[in-house]
């Protein structure tokens, strides 16, 4: 149990000055499980005034001082030493109504989520366990510290970053865990959208379809939408699957790029509400991707997604249901129309989405290395796609004695359009003698 040399640095700081110091929580369950941590929390019995008198020849962070954090800048990065604490009753579910600070190592570990965090080491001290963390982990259990029901009561949270802890380490709750996540799932209603959003954004990218499955009850809690689908029998012979189950098997199958698993998540949530049967009772979703774009930008808005991250989501969605083919002009224009990256994705969510039917044909899968070789190609060519790459652009329209203003953008997407669709070459004069016949027809 090595810890970086600057946070030993802290600890024995502390120590000199006659303050129990440990690393805890995160670093700790990580360091067992011989992973990396991502970073590494120290706790102690200084009050923050102390912490701040003994590092006080460092660049401090003190915007978390009101709940006992004191942040230590150092050049290897921000050490964040935290005050023993115990938290007093969680009367709105959402903050404590006070913390004390407290000299006492075990009630600090009382108050944290799981056995797994609830974890102290220190180089001199050893390691502290009160809550049989150690063991949990080795036989892969998640087990909150005290009453699950009390605990997920107190912060309904700790029932999402159950479920991240459990995919991330491959825990699998103990049964009164396990129960009480599921039957007070409800309770997440109260937390802020923005600490729920980035719950999921972090559980996404690790799930598998057994993981969507175990802990669909909590995962759909904050998308009504994706709740309705649990169950949901499409009616189809191209799906073995109800539709939750279909959306879990796309999710797994797209690469752990979070743009992509929302997609995966929401690409078919517009299949409940176009629903149709015909007479022979076969299910039609006319329109599905149109409305699972419009709902999925409703979804993203109400978690309080970035546009960044909303932007790229819907169009895959949108044009989910547009196959790309191996065909080189068709190719072509959607680069043309979305990007390459936007396109790269695409392709894998069509994959995901054609290879989750559970319908088992090999076959239909042919056709994903043939585009894939395509667009490697088409890559490595670097042809003229986009505006930019044309080799006309507005100044040599208006030499040409085009009019300033609409025409003008009007006869430059002509032009791409047709190099885009190798009618004409993307050279100059060619461009030029192309952009002269279209003024002439204009005038
Ligand atoms: P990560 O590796 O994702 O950072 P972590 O365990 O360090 O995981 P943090 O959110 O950084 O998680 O929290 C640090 C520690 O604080 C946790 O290990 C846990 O002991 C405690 N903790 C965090 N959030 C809660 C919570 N909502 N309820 C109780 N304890 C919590
Ligand atoms: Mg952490």
């Amino acid at each position: 149990m090595q810890l970086p040399k600057h946070v030993e640095h802290c600890l024995q700081a502390l120590e000199r000055a006659s303050f129990p110091a440990y690393a805890v929580g995160g670093w700790v369950r990580d360091r067992l499980l011989g992973r990396t941590p991502q970073d590494v929390d120290l706790c102690t019995t200084a009050a923050p005034d102390q912490i701040q008198a003994v590092f006080q020849a460092y660049p401090l962070v003190l915007s978390g001082v009101k709940h006992g954090t004191v942040g230590v800048v150092l050049p290897e990065g921000v050490v964040e030493i935290t005050t023993f604490r115990r938290e007093g009753d969680y009367s709105d579910s959402r903050h404590p109504d006070r913390v004390w600070f407290v000299e006492d190592l075990h009630q600090d570990l009382s108050r944290r989520d799981f056995t797994v965090n609830a974890m102290a080491f220190s180089p001199t001290r050893g390691l502290h366990d009160p809550f049989g963390g150690r063991q949990d982990l080795d036989h892969r259990i998640l087990r909150t510290v005290g009453d699950p029901e009390k605990r997920f009561r107190e912060d309904p949270l700790r029932i999402l970053r159950g479920v991240r802890f459990a995919v991330k380490y491959g825990l699998t709750p103990e049964e009164g865990t396990f129960q009480a996540m599921m039957a007070l799932a409800p309770l997440m209603e109260r937390l802020a959208r923005e600490r729920v959003f980035q719950e999921l954004c972090q559980i996404l990218p690790l799930v598998t379809a057994g993981d969507m499955a175990r802990f669909a009850p909590v995962l759909t809690q904050p998308i009504p939408e994706l709740g309705a689908t649990v169950g949901f029998d499409q009616r189809s012979p191209h799906h073995a699957y109800d539709l939750y189950t279909h959306i879990s098997h796309v999710v797994a199958a797209t690469p752990p790029k979070l743009t992509l698993r929302w997609a995966a998540l929401l690409h078919d949530v517009g299949k409940v509400p176009t629903f149709t049967q015909d007479s022979t009772g076969r299910g039609h979703f006319y329109g599905h991707a149109q409305a699972s774009a419009a709902m999925a930008e409703k979804i993203l808005r109400r978690l309080k997604a970035p546009n960044q991250l909303a932007e790229p989501v819907i169009t895959l969605i949108c044009q989910h249901m547009t196959p790309l083919a191996p065909d080189r002009t068709l190719l072509r224009r959607r680069l043309s129309q979305l990007g390459a990256p936007m396109v790269e994705d695409l392709l894998c969510l069509q994959q995901a989405d054609m290879l989750s039917k559970g319908t088992g044909d090999p076959a239909e899968g042919a056709v994903f290395p043939q585009i894939r070789a395509l667009l490697d190609r088409l890559a490595a060519e670097d042809g003229c796609l986009s505006r930019k790459d044309l080799a006309v652009d507005g100044h040599d329209l208006l030499a040409l004695g085009f009019p300033a203003g609409k025409a003008l953008g009007t006869c430059l997407e002509r032009l791409l359009a047709q190099v885009v669709d190798e009618e004409l070459p993307n050279e100059k004069a060619a461009l030029l003698s192309a952009a002269e016949k279209m003024l002439k027809e204009m005038t």
